[in-house]
């Protein structure tokens, strides 16, 4: 069970992930998992990329494709695996598919979790964090026990400026620039799933069983 899970940042998509790894036993694959992993054991991907984050630079898609490609040929992802936060680009999911039919292996699924942005702005900008320790809540979903004060440390809470709706929208136009070629990739492929993210995160995970049986 190979699976890809697109999302908007903020609509839950990692939280998703990691819910399937869990349950069906596969690795849930993170592409700043693999840079962390490759650059700690000094590999030479790992040097590679290392070379260009030292500069501020992105790494590039070749490079990106054999770090994801040599991890999912590891042993522990015989039986599948969920990979989230990539492919970014279709050069990313083209590089990915061709790599993966060297092996005669495909991927299965696309799971899109759908949440409007609107809904996104506004639950990001529920999000406080506390100025002194770092801690965060939400207002709504994970409220202190006394308004504007952390329970941890009585320290003041702040909406940070990557929370507020201006930052929000603008980071999600980016996604949608970027992530609507994706979605029309993988519905051309036949693999692309929807499923509702504004309802609860259980009820959203019992969607996405449905899909995978
Ligand atoms: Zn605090």
């Amino acid at each position: 069970m190979k699976i890809i899970m697109l999302g908007a940042p903020g609509a839950g998509k990692g939280t998703q992930a990691k819910k399937i790894a869990e349950k069906y036993s596969i690795p849930h694959i993170s592409t700043g998992d693999i840079f962390r992993a490759n650059i700690k054991n000094g590999t030479e991907l790992g040097k590679k990329a290392k070379t260009y984050m030292d500069q501020g630079l992105l790494v590039p898609d070749e490079l990106v494709v054999d770090l994801v490609v040599d991890r999912v040929n590891q042993e522990d992802c015989a039986g599948g695996y969920v990979l989230d936060g990539f492919p970014r680009t279709i050069p990313q999911a083209e590089a990915l598919d061709k790599a993966l039919a060297a092996l005669d292996q495909k991927m299965d699924y696309a799971i899109n979790v759908e949440v409007p942005d609107d809904n996104i702005v506004n639950r990001m900008s529920g999000r406080r964090a506390c100025v002194d320790c770092g801690a965060t809540y939400h207002m709504v979903y994970a409220p202190t026990e006394k308004e504007g004060i952390c329970d941890k440390c009585g320290g003041g809470l702040i909406l940070r400026d990557d929370d507020k709706p201006e930052t929000v929208k603008k980071r999600l136009g980016v996604y949608h620039d970027q992530t609507q070629p994706l979605i029309d990739y993988y519905t051309g492929a036949g693999i692309l799933r929807e499923v509702d993210g504004t309802i609860d995160i259980n009820d959203v995970f019992a969607e996405i069983v449905k899909i995978l049986g």
